[in-house]
C-alpha cells in the first residue's frame, strides 16, 4: 500500500496543496467498474474536470473496491428491512391484541 498523503495532488491543475487548511475537495468517481479517488484544489477545478469528457484518469488511483460491497450492502439493506417489518408486525399484533 503507497501512502496517498503524499500523492495529493488536484486532478485538473496537478498542483499540490501548499498549507494544510486549503479547502480541497476529495471526489470518489465510479466509472463502470473502476473507482477514482480524486482531489481538487478548488470547486471551480472540479466543474471543471466534470465538464469535460470522463477518463482515462491520469494519476488517479483505483480504489480497488471489490464487487462484495454491493452485495454486502444488499444483505444489510435486507436484514434491516426485514427488521423494521418485523418490528411493525410486532407492534401491529401488539397493538391489536392490547385493543381486544
Ligand atoms: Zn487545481
Amino acid at each position: 500500500m503507497e501512502d496517498t498523503e503524499t500523492e495529493l495532488r488536484c486532478a485538473l491543475c496537478e498542483r499540490t496543496p501548499e498549507k494544510e487548511d486549503e479547502n480541497w475537495l476529495d471526489v470518489d468517481v465510479r466509472v463502470g467498474e473502476d473507482d477514482y479517488y480524486l482531489w481538487f484544489c478548488s470547486q471551480d477545478h472540479a466543474a471543471e474536470w466534470f465538464s469535460r469528457p470522463l477518463p482515462p484518469v491520469e494519476g488517479a488511483e483505483s480504489a480497488a473496491v471489490d464487487s462484495g460491497d454491493g452485495v454486502l450492502f444488499g444483505i444489510v439493506f435486507t436484514t434491516m428491512l426485514l427488521a423494521v417489518l418485523g418490528l411493525i408486525g410486532i407492534g401491529i399484533c401488539t397493538v391489536v391484541g392490547w385493543l381486544f
